[in-house]
């Protein structure tokens, strides 16, 4: 196999060309958040040098350049995931608030005791809690689709959780701990048919592939920036606008209003009726940036750039003998996660961390899986398109050390 990068884009991204203890740093937390390309990091900075204003509000020249740029970046999210109408996009926090908000605004309203939501066995905390949250307000009970063996959901399980107090479908696009790439389009039929909506947590998913919420056919989907090459702070919620218009407000304050007196207040249109108070303005005008740049690289590209090192990745690593890759779906995205007999992830982590190597090292924010593995954690490797073989080359070697220092792995090593 050819050696040469299918993309070679490490350029772009100042901190890359930065040492750690030392070293080249070898950043494989993706999965935690992506590094920032210059072109976001300018954009940010020319924003506050030049644009700097509040939006929605400002009679003057400055605010309504703003709030054009702010409205921008909205058109740029409904791009990149190709919604129907710009109204249909909310900004938020990032994923974590936009799961909250669903939960809050719509399932506050919508759910009534012994309701239903079925989520996975594969969900991230933050499609976990804030369900058990509405759970515990609107008496309605969580129903799990369990996780098989290789890392993938037992849709067969699933259908039979599915009937007529099934409310809402809860489900990652890809899964932060295993990688695995659900079938979105299938579950969401199969939703529809038993009258559910379905929310989709895209956070390990809008960087390494394209998303289409039409095709998808989903009510609600949701991400972060800062996994897309964007700042932290930033992230938006997709909701199907008739879903999104019927729904009520979860946070009060100003631009979120019609008109507001002590009697009564009325509230703003969609999508504004969910961005109360001042938002991160230079967020939506950083994570625009990164869209821009994502869409200019080609998430096709991207795509196919990751598959190729996954694919090596995976084979290295499964010819390493006390190596268990915990996640093997035939769909899987740019994700390693792994035990090495004889050493604790974390311990795993702080050796690869001093070869310069970052990876991740723990449960992920997806406790109930660990469970479902009979493993505390795993150590996890997560790819983005600045990844290079040299890359998994460093972190083939840091295993190996590791495996030398603790005396496991090939005797003859
Ligand atoms: N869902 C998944 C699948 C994730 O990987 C993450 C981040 N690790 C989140 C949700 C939460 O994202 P954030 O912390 O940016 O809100």
């Amino acid at each position: 196999a050819s050696r040469a990068p299918l993309l070679d884009r490490g350029a772009d991204f100042p901190i890359l060309s930065r040492q750690v203890q030392g070293r080249r740093l070898v950043y494989l937390d993706n999965g935690a958040t992506t590094q920032k390309p210059a072109a976001v990091i300018d954009a940010e900075r020319q924003f506050y040098e030049q644009s700097n204003a509040n939006i929605h509000r400002g009679v003057h020249w400055l605010s309504q350049h703003a709030t054009d740029l702010y409205e921008q970046g909205r058109e740029q999210v409904r791009q990149l995931l190709n919604a129907a109408r710009h109204e249909e996009i909310v900004f938020t926090r990032g994923t974590t608030e936009a799961i909250n908000l669903v939960a809050c605004s719509w399932g506050q309203s919508a759910l009534k005791q012994g309701d239903e939501i079925v989520l996975t066995g594969m969900e991230h905390h933050s499609n976990i809690v804030p369900w058990q949250l509405l759970c515990e307000r609107s008496g309605a009970v969580l129903r799990v689709v369990p996780v098989t063996d290789s890392g993938e959901l037992d849709l067969d399980e699933y259908r039979a959780l599915l009937g007529p107090r099934t409310r809402l479908v809860c489900v990652a696009h890809i899964s932060n701990a295993l990688g695995t790439i659900n079938p979105i389009a299938e579950i969401v039929r199969l939703a529809h048919e038993a009258g559910a909506k379905v929310l989709v947590d895209g956070a390990q998913a809008v960087a390494h592939q394209a998303v289409d919420v039409q095709a998808l056919g989903c009510d609600f989907y949701v991400f972060s920036g800062h996994k897309l090459y964007g700042p932290t702070g930033i992230g938006a919620l997709y909701a199907r606008y008739d879903v999104l218009n019927g729904m009520p407000p979860w946070q009060g304050g100003g631009d979120m209003i019609h008109t507001v007196s002590f009697e009564r207040s009325t509230y703003a249109d969609v999508p504004q009726r969910f961005e109360a108070g001042t938002p991160n303005i230079a967020g939506v005008i950083g994570l625009d940036a990164a869209i821009r740049y994502v869409r200019e690289v080609g998430l096709e590209a991207i795509a196919a750039h990751e598959q190729s090192l996954l694919a090596m990745a995976t084979a290295e690593l499964q010819a390493l003998p006390g190596v268990r890759l915990i996640g093997t779906a035939a769909h899987k995205a740019g994700i390693l996660s792994f035990v090495v007999d004889g050493i604790h992830p974390h311990d795993l982590g702080t050796i690869l961390d001093m070869e310069g190597v970052a990876i991740r090292a723990g449960h992920h924010c997806a406790m109930p899986l660990m469970t479902r593995f009979g493993i505390p954690g795993t150590a996890r490797a997560s790819l983005a398109l600045y990844n290079t073989q040299e890359d998994v080359d460093a972190l083939m070697a840091g295993l190996r050390k590791a495996q030398k220092l603790f005396g496991t792995g090939r005797k003859d090593d």
